[in-house]
């Protein structure tokens, strides 16, 4: 039996989501176990030795959290189901005040929202979305940075853009971040928590909502990070005109 390339791709996208499946219960029964016996008595090496393992256990949680998702997003690259009018300002807004959290005070942010431009798409998927392009700005911007995040419409497109004054990307890594585990820096990926797919579940909600992503940066400076969503997937609602 000679099998063609789609069939491959399909066995391989099951395979891993059925292995990330398998791993979700025992995972989920090593954190309990871990969590309880942090709550005991211990020295200060078990203690560590405990508080290294269950921070492990989330890190392989995560990973296949995001496992999951970007295969229930390859196998239907077509429109997600649920279709909804997502208020984005205000989606962004909860992201961002996570961002804050996260940076412990060491960004400045800088917010602006057009509040009568709404997106029509898939709540779940949008919020991974924006939280992975505004997490990731605080994640490769040394403390002391800026973080711009906007959201608004220009000739019949709408654009959600995040930008930041970090670390940048030399231009030949820039093709291929959308790429599962493609790391600049593998060391300080996984020293900051990312799963290395972050970017690759990116690229596919944009194709599920019919939109892209550009990225533009400059080695030292920083990057922009922007989603172009095309006329009828959004929609402007003038509250001026109910006064
Ligand atoms: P990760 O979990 O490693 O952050 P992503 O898929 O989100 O995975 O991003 C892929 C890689 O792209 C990162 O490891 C990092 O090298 C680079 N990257 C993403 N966002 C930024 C950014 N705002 N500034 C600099 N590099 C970034």
């Amino acid at each position: 039996m000679s099998l063609n390339l789609q069939q491959l791709e399909r066995i391989r996208r099951d395979f891993v989501a059925n292995v990330s499946h398998e791993l979700r219960t025992p995972l989920t029964v090593l954190h309990g176990y871990l969590e309880l016996l942090l709550d005991e008595q211990w020295d200060e090496p078990k203690k560590n030795m405990f508080t290294q393992m269950q921070q492990q256990t989330v890190r392989m949680e995560n990973l296949i959290e995001d496992l999951l998702l970007l295969s229930t997003l390859e196998n239907e690259d077509v429109a997600p189901t649920e279709h909804k009018s997502i208020d984005v300002p205000n989606l962004v807004d909860t992201i961002c005040r996570e961002a804050k959290t996260l940076s412990s005070g060491n960004h400045q942010f800088e917010i602006n929202f057009d509040t009568n431009l709404s997106l029509n798409g898939n709540e779940k998927e949008l919020r991974s979305l924006f939280s992975n392009l505004i997490f990731n700005a605080v994640k490769y911007t040394p403390s002391g940075g800026k973080i711009f995040v906007d959201w608004s419409e220009k000739n019949k497109k709408a654009y959600f853009s995040v930008k930041d004054t970090g670390i940048g990307i030399e231009a030949h890594h820039i093709p291929r971040l959308t790429e599962r585990f493609y790391r600049v820096d593998p060391a300080r990926s996984r020293a900051s928590g990312g799963t290395g797919l972050g970017l690759a579940i990116a690229k596919h909600v944009l194709i599920r909502h019919e939109g892209k992503l550009e990225i533009k940066s400059q080695w030292g400076e920083g990057s922009v990070f922007t989603c172009i969503f095309p006329k009828g997937q959004y929609t402007i609602t003038d509250f001026t005109e109910d006064k």
